[in-house]
């Protein structure tokens, strides 16, 4: 029997509408609404569109949208010089650069600048480091929107085995430590991995962020596993000339062995810009000492 799908976009869309509900509460018990600030160097057209999809989003969820469009030769004194004055905004709840940023500026220089508290993208070495100890951080957008579908999808995952594939600061390892925190036996598999078929055999939850079309195969899939493809990967058509997107796994392989399976699109994507407002209305209520609903 073909592996359920686990519809991304019906989660995302969920979620976003008790995020508005949650906003909603925020502005009446605050007097303001909760703020993102965007800060796009440069006119990549991919990160155009991810930060006008971010910025839209979280005006739809009822809250405020600041966005800071600087030129691709912006110096790094004042990329830092923004931050700062951003950390210091009180209307500003959370703050996302977009990477990749230009050369001529270091971004672990620029994340390390950004305040903690309002680190939405939760790449800070402060927020790195309370998730890892399993105190309240601000997590990885991605990575928390895969556990979100884990955790509907199966509901407990303690003494699940979980193979993450990729160990990355930005998916793979905060997968990783949020797994842990679900009591799962965690492995990192990753580019230097003997065997990597053999260890993806083991898998109840199979984690794919690689960034290698279709690398995961049917046979690597342990009957009925769980299995979530955070790859992204535009690959060239094989008919019509168009480009298509595909996974990390070889999605009609894997979904005949498969329990359940993401589909690449439509899977773990949509489920990042809910995490992002997920994340920056945790910050604002941490901010005003307000008590975070517990169903965020
Ligand atoms: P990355 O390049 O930083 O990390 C890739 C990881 O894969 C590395 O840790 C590396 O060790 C491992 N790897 C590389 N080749 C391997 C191999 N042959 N076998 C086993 N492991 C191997 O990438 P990333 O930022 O973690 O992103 C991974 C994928 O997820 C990409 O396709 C990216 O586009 C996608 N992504 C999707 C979203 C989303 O919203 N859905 C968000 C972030 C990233």
């Amino acid at each position: 029997m073909a592996a359920a799908l686990i519809d991304g976009r019906a989660a995302a869309e969920a979620l976003r509408q008790r995020l508005a509900i949650t906003a909603d509460f925020f502005r009446a018990s605050t007097g303001r609404a909760a703020g993102l600030a965007t800060v796009l160097v440069g006119e990549d057209p991919a990160s155009g569109v991810y930060v006008r999809s971010k910025g839209k989003a979280t005006r739809e969820a009822g809250m405020q949208s600041f966005s800071h469009q600087l030129p691709v030769d912006t110096r790094e004194a004042d990329l830092l010089a923004l931050v700062e004055q951003l950390n210091r905004d009180e209307q500003v709840d959370g703050i996302l650069v977009q990477l990749p940023l230009p050369d001529q500026i270091d971004a672990a220089r620029v994340i390390d600048a950004i305040d903690p508290a309002k680190d939405v993208d939760g790449f800070h070495v402060v927020n790195a480091g309370r998730l890892a100890v399993g105190a309240d951080a601000l997590v990885p957008c991605t990575p928390l929107g895969c556990l979100h579908l884990l955790k509907e999808q199966l509901g407990d995952l303690s003494g699940a085995e979980a193979v993450v594939i990729g160990r990355s600061n930005i998916v793979g390892k905060p997968m990783a430590m949020l797994l842990l925190g679900e009591s799962a036996t965690v492995t990192i598999a990753h580019s230097r991995t003997r065997d990597l078929p053999a260890i993806c055999r083991r898998a109840d939850i199979l984690v794919a962020a690689v960034g290698r079309p279709e690398m995961v195969r049917g046979d690597w899939i342990k009957p009925g596993a769980t299995v979530i493809d955070v790859g992204i990967n535009r690959v060239a058509a094989d008919e019509d000339g168009k480009t298509r997107l595909v996974g990390d796994v070889a999605f009609d392989e894997a979904r005949e062995v498969a329990g359940a399976i993401t589909p690449v699109p439509g899977g773990v994507g949509p489920m990042t810009i809910a995490m992002l407002l997920r994340n920056t209305l945790v910050a604002a209520h941490r901010r005003a000492g307000l008590k975070v609903p517990e169903d965020l």
